[in-house]
């Protein structure tokens, strides 16, 4: 049976467990430093409070690896809530246990708890079946939010659903898997996917599900590194993955075999290192010894706006250079305006810096969907059953 919607379950007067997603980012003091996952889930929070639930929430925030670290505490994600529901959020000082449990018994209809970061266990990412045990018991009705973290079978996205009678997606949960699934099965052409970033291990399996249903695949950032090297091009210095030149050259050899448009960078922005105040254009032929490429350059960006101009359907994942410099950001900025401009189509950016480039670049609001989930979002696309959806039918 397909998942249920929050909207759809009974919430009155019970305990509504809701896996979150607030591993946000925290400035060095400890506050939250972007608070966007956090305001993307509160629909969900204030649907339950309106409907007089009982609200726990459970989140996990950052890499404790399973033992409590006061540094990486839900105290300031608690706090921000707090005011931003206007109302008291009790956090328990404990993911589980007798803490938690006494925090979940004494909450009222409408009142809020929170769990202490999940990750302080080890049975969280492990999956136990102990502590998905204890989670339930402090659910009559289970309800995911936590887009991000849906490509994990933990003990709170998978483990603990099946102990609990009614379950279902929340708002945030919803919109995401109704807009990236605009980007599976049929879609209006023509369908441009730009990958950038890094890691051509995390991404390779999305590359080769893109090469049978995109029209073109554009690439940038480090990613077209190892791909133009792949091809005979002197990198330099530049960030090149030497361990996935025969992925990226059985890539390049399939793309060529079955007509797949691939696009990469006509030029790049190079320097000796990423902290120089400015690079200079090369063609992408060959980058000078002792220099690097940081972003793709002008020409590159005109020849992706192109494509992209005439596109209907267009997902973006990764950077196409060091956007966190402004000497490096040209690639990025430009890409991501020619995006905005896509009219009446459907234009989706999946992915945790990327995100925040395009949020830098002001286009946000000109874009169809920019999810909150960067692995998530691509395994979606590539087609995965991701655990924390799947934990929700049936
Ligand atoms: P996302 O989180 O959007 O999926 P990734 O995590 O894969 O993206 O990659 C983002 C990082 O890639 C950024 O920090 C950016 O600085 C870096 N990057 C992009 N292009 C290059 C490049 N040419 N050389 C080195 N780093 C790069
Ligand atoms: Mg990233």
């Amino acid at each position: 049976m397909a998942a249920r919607g929050i909207a759809d379950l009974d919430l009155q007067g019970r305990r509504v467990f809701i896996r979150v997603d607030f591993n946000v980012p925290l400035t060095p003091a400890g506050g939250v430093s972007d608070a966007t996952r956090i305001r993307e889930s509160l629909p969900t929070i204030n649907h339950a409070i309106e409907r007089g639930a009982r609200v726990v929430l459970a989140s996990h925030l950052g890499r404790p690896k399973g033992r409590a670290r006061p540094d990486l505490s839900l105290l300031p994600v608690a706090a921000y809530l707090a005011e931003a529901l206007g109302r008291d959020v009790v956090l328990a000082d404990e993911p589980a246990g007798d803490g938690a449990k006494k925090v979940v018994n004494d909450l009222r209809d409408g009142g809020v708890a929170m769990l202490e970061n999940l990750r302080f266990s080890p049975g969280e990412e492990a999956n136990d079946e102990t502590f998905a045990r204890g989670l339930a018991t402090y659910a009559d009705v289970y309800v995911n939010d936590a887009f991000a973290t849906a490509h994990r079978a933990h003990a709170s996205t998978a483990g603990m659903v099946k102990y609990v009678a009614s379950k279902g997606m929340g708002f945030l949960l919803e919109r995401e898997v109704k807009m990236l699934g605009k980007l599976v099965g049929e879609v209006e052409r023509p369908f441009v996917a730009v990958i950038g970033g890094t890691k051509v291990a995390d991404k390779i399996g999305l590359l080769e599900n893109l090469l049978g249903r995109a029209d073109v695949v554009c690439l940038g950032g480090a990613m077209a590194n190892t791909f133009l090297s792949a091809q005979g091009v002197g990198m330099g210095r530049s960030l090149v993955e030497p361990s996935k030149l025969p992925i990226a050259r059985a890539f390049l050899a399939k793309a060529e075999s079955s007509g797949g448009r691939i696009i990469l960078p006509r030029d790049l922005v190079v320097a000796e290192d990423a902290r120089a105040e400015a690079g200079t254009v090369v063609p992408a032929t060959c980058v000078p010894d002792g220099q690097a490429a940081f972003d793709i350059g002008p020409e590159s960006v005109a020849e992706m706006s192109g494509v992209l101009s005439r596109a209907r359907t267009v997902f973006w994942n990764g950077p196409m250079g060091v956007f966190e410099s402004p000497a490096f950001a040209a690639g990025t900025l430009g890409v991501a305006k020619a995006m905005a401009s896509v009219m009446g189509g459907t234009t989706v950016v999946g992915g945790g810096d990327l995100a925040a480039a395009v949020e830098r670049a002001g286009v946000t609001p000109s874009i169809t969907h920019v999810s909150t989930g960067g692995g998530a979002s691509l395994e979606f696309i590539e087609g995965k059953k991701l655990p924390g959806l799947a934990a929700l039918e049936s």
